[in-house]
């Protein structure tokens, strides 16, 4: 083993070695456990077939041993919590979603195959390849652990798995954040980011606004002068709301839908928009939902209303999140690669918990690309040390 590299390999560095080699030889069962899970499709609106997965992915955890608690939700799926070990000391949390934004049938265009080193199906990078890893990391630490002890892991363990996060986590959201207080840290199975696939270490907070703009209806030809044009009016509130922008912060505005109007012979009574907006940081939070609070009509005789707000927080790189990547490093190190860290604009629950102070460490998940797109796939060469790293890490934090 030790060939002229100068350097005899370290205690710690046999050991990653024996572990990579684990995952290597299970690589098979961690795509077939993948496949098991993309075959069951979710997406986020449909309760019943989220419930489905949930049921499925219940019972993986429960023969593991884990405890298991559904957190029914009335209108979404139930979200799923699994419980492994004592309260000897803080659980780590690990955290993802079993939903995804493809709807029922998608598997027929999009069906899970094995095509040279891709998987592809949807929802198998976001986030279905990141519930498999969570099953084999546990189980590779309970069978590391029971040759010479109980075979349980070797310290507490929270699994949290979500049914709405793909649309914005609202009935979830409450119970993130009670589990993640209780956590010393929380690793997010999002998908990670690239192709080298880098964890992530800081995520835009992501707010949504509505503005609706109410003037009055006339005749285009008969009474052109006795009406207030709703869509004239939003045209000036959207130029003056992408001033809002701020790159240089990181803060970015993005009118993304417009309506208005019913006829081209009616001066439109009714218009609104639907806006964007991303923050890196949370001091920027209360500014912007000022300056969108304060539009006022350029035109006296338009009403306009905003409705809407911050709802997710950004993630930061904390101190918290840098000590986590500099642990998930060196454990990737010892693996043999060099981890990256990125940060990114999209939000996900990470954003809750990171929110709150917990040190949180996300795209831990699969490696790929095409989330949420017809060429989502992963690349199962990836898998083996990304379930290693995952074992350390639920080991070290
Ligand atoms: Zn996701």
């Amino acid at each position: 083993m030790n060939s002229g590299s100068g350097k005899a390999p370290t205690h710690s560095s046999v050991e990653a070695r024996r572990r990579l080699a684990y995952f290597d030889e299970r690589r098979d069962e961690i795509v077939s456990t993948i496949r098991e899970l993309v075959e069951i499709e979710s997406p986020s609106d449909n309760k019943a077939a989220v419930d489905r997965v949930a049921e499925f992915v219940a019972h993986k955890f429960s023969r593991l041993g884990g405890e298991v608690r559904f957190h029914r939700a009335q209108d979404f799926g139930s979200h799923l919590q699994i419980n492994f070990g004592g309260k000897s000391a803080k659980p780590v949390l690990l955290l993802g979603h079993y939903d995804t934004v493809y709807p029922l049938g998608t598997l027929a265009t999009m069906p899970s195959r094995v095509v040279n080193n891709k998987l592809t199906g949807p929802g198998v990078l976001d986030m279905k390849s990141g519930i498999a890893l969570m099953l084999h990391a546990l189980a590779g630490l309970q069978e590391w652990r029971s040759k010479e002890q109980d075979g349980g892991l070797p310290r507490p363990v929270t699994v949290l798995l979500v049914s709405d996060e793909e649309v914005g986590s609202n009935s979830s959201r409450a119970i993130t954040e009670s589990l993640a207080k209780r956590a010393s840290a929380v690793l997010v199975l999002e998908p990670s980011y690239g192709r080298q696939g880098a964890v992530k270490t800081a995520r835009k907070g992501v707010g949504e606004y509505l503005v609706k703009v109410t003037g009055k209806a006339s005749h285009a030809g008969l009474d052109f002068q006795k009406g207030v044009n709703a869509i004239l009016e939003l045209a000036l509130q959207i130029e003056k709301i992408s001033t809002f922008t701020d790159l240089k912060k990181g803060l970015t505005v993005n009118v993304g839908i417009v309506n208005g109007g019913s006829r081209t012979n009616v001066v439109p009574a009714e218009a609104a928009a639907q806006i964007d907006v991303r923050i890196a940081r949370m001091k920027d939070a209360a500014g912007i939902d000022k300056k969108m609070r304060s539009l006022r009509p350029f035109n006296r005789k338009c009403k306009i209303e905003i409705t809407g707000g911050i709802n997710r927080p950004p993630m930061e790189r904390t101190s918290g999140v840098a000590a986590l990547y500099a642990q998930a490093a060196a454990i990737a190190r010892e693996l043999g690669w060099k981890l990256e860290e990125a940060a990114v604009g999209g939000g996900s629950d990470g954003n809750f918990t990171a929110g709150l102070g917990i040190p949180t460490l996300d795209g831990l998940g699969g490696v790929g690309d095409g989330a949420h797109a017809a060429h989502e796939h992963i690349l199962i060469s990836e898998l083996p040390r990304r379930a290693a790293l995952i074992a350390g890490l639920i080991e070290a934090v």
